[in-house]
């Protein structure tokens, strides 16, 4: 065989997608089957891969084989295990076996579906289930596809708040001018994700005019209505124009919940535009008990929540809802010739394109559907319910020890706790609890984050994993408290 023939390239030949398919499928269910033996946080330096693979891509194929065996000895070990039952970290990132079908499905479709005719499935399974996880969570009907409003799937929580402040902005800015840009004023909570401060940046809102209200732990970091009216006031009289209230159902840090109905009723009166960002406990509300989290969403404009952070859905797919899809469209439209076809002229379609920043889209309802039609909306339920105890019952764990203390109250599946100062001492309490959360994870068994609560270093135990079961939560428990009581030993020696 000469070179020029080995080079000739079948890129989707379908016996070798077959067996190499296969191969990978089963090469993945190893991994799920042994994700237990791998330190949760990866363990390497920076720059540990660059020592390990050659210099420039390879001039002619490589088998399967190699390529696997590179993954195992190189790969794997820079990778942190989101998977795993002990990854307690951040929010967690659910994968499940519908998610990851769903997903092959989408790669095996290959389609780019940014207009309703470049695959017109595409877009109609969206706002189909769409419409039926807004019927799950019991969203207001304005929220659904059939009106004004509805929902898309964005890459990320990120993209969503981003398209609607572009949104609100240029429905500001077509009501007082487009020079009134530097008036227009945002609020949220110090409590808010930072995507909200990234969002006003790519959007030219100035920076002066972003007010970052300030939470207290007496009311369990919500945001204070009546700081939200007398800032608006103090704007409203300076001249300025307030258009914009970012609120949360369960914040990144210790999943606050803002009083919505109170907060909806102040943007109404100043005719702003409110959006809820429910990224993470969004999933929790389609179970009756916790639905009253998300009261009050009746007076929002736009709900975002991350399927794939608590909903068996392979990463990425964020859901976002609004009521009015023109406002959308209006910021983000363009009509291109080369895009132009019979269906979207005459506005018989939706076309996602005009309600997200890139053009070209994945075939994401497709992991969505299969999640909600493999496992159905009760074991959804079961799901969700199942990690709140396992939640409750660390925080157990945590409050029986002396040495620790619960610091904001649980809510969800995330316990907010840390080491109690002994003597008032903040700032040493601040070190042990960094310390412990250092030799925590170094130990490999287990991934815990932190944050910041009015100073005070927290950790995090975020319960959300697949995989997770009651005996992962106490082995987690049982390696903090060891690590804790070695480090207070060694501070007392
Ligand atoms: N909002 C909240 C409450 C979050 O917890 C997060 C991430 O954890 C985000 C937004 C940002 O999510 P994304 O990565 O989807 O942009």
């Amino acid at each position: 065989e000469n070179g020029s023939s080995r080079n000739v390239l079948k890129p989707m030949d379908s016996e070798q997608l077959r067996e190499y398919g296969h191969r990978m499928v089963d090469f993945i269910a190893d991994y799920y089957k042994t994700i237990e033996n791998f330190p949760v946080l990866s363990q390497v330096q920076p720059g540990y891969l660059h020592n390990l693979l050659p210099d420039s891509a390879p001039d002619h194929p490589e088998t399967l084989e190699q390529v696997l065996d590179d993954v195992k000895a190189k790969i794997l070990p820079g990778v942190t295990h989101w998977q795993s039952p002990s990854f307690f970290a951040y929010y967690p990132s659910n994968s499940s076996v519908a998610g990851f079908l769903g997903e092959m499905l989408s790669a095996g479709l290959g389609i780019v579906g940014f207009s309703w005719i470049t695959s017109p499935a595409a877009t109609e399974l969206e706002m189909i289930v769409l419409d039926w996880l807004a019927k799950l969570l019991n969203l207001p009907e304005q929220f659904l596809s059939k009106g004004n409003g509805g929902g898309v799937i964005q890459g990320s929580a990120s993209e969503a708040l981003l398209v609607v402040l572009i949104a609100a902005r240029d429905k500001f800015l077509r009501r007082f001018g487009k020079n009134s840009v530097e008036k227009l004023v945002v609020y949220s909570s110090d409590q808010t994700h930072s995507s909200l401060q990234k969002a006003c940046q790519i959007s030219g809102i100035h920076p002066e005019n972003c007010r970052v209200l300030k939470t207290f732990s007496s009311t369990n970091y919500a945001l204070p209505p009546e700081l939200l009216q007398e800032t608006i006031s103090r704007d409203l009289e300076a001249g300025l124009i307030p258009f914009f209230l970012c609120a949360n159902v369960g914040t990144t840090s210790s999943t606050a919940v803002d009083p919505l109905a109170a907060l909806g009723k102040i943007a109404k009166r100043n005719e702003m535009w409110f959006h809820i960002d429910a990224a993470y406990a969004g999933s929790a509300c389609i179970c009756p008990e916790y639905r009253q989290y998300i009261d009050g969403v009746e007076s929002a404009d736009s709900f975002n929540m991350n399927a794939h952070k608590w909903f068996l859905t392979n990463f990425d797919c964020s859901l976002l809802w609004v009521k009015d899809k023109y406002a959308l469209t209006e910021a983000l439209s363009t009509n291109p010739e080369y895009l132009k076809n019979k269906a979207s002229q005459a506005n018989l379609v939706v076309d996602y394109k005009d309600w997200q920043i890139p053009l070209g889209r994945r075939f994401r309802s497709l992991k969505l559907w299969m999640v909600l039609r493999l496992y159905g909306s009760e074991t959804l339920k079961s799901y969700i319910r199942n990690h709140i105890k396992l939640a409750k019952d660390f925080e157990r764990l945590v409050s029986q020890d002396p040495n620790f203390e619960i610091v904001t109250p649980r809510i969800f599946s995330l316990v907010c706790f840390r080491i109690v100062p002994s003597k008032n001492d903040e700032k040493k309490c601040n070190n042990q609890n960094r310390n412990l959360l250092d030799a925590v994870n170094s130990s490999g068994k287990l991934f815990i984050t932190h944050t910041a609560l009015s100073g005070k270093i927290v950790l995090r135990c975020a319960i959300g994993a697949p995989l997770t079961e009651e005996k992962h939560v106490k082995e987690a428990w049982k390696v903090i408290q060891e690590e804790a009581s070695y480090l207070l030993r060694k501070e007392k020696t």
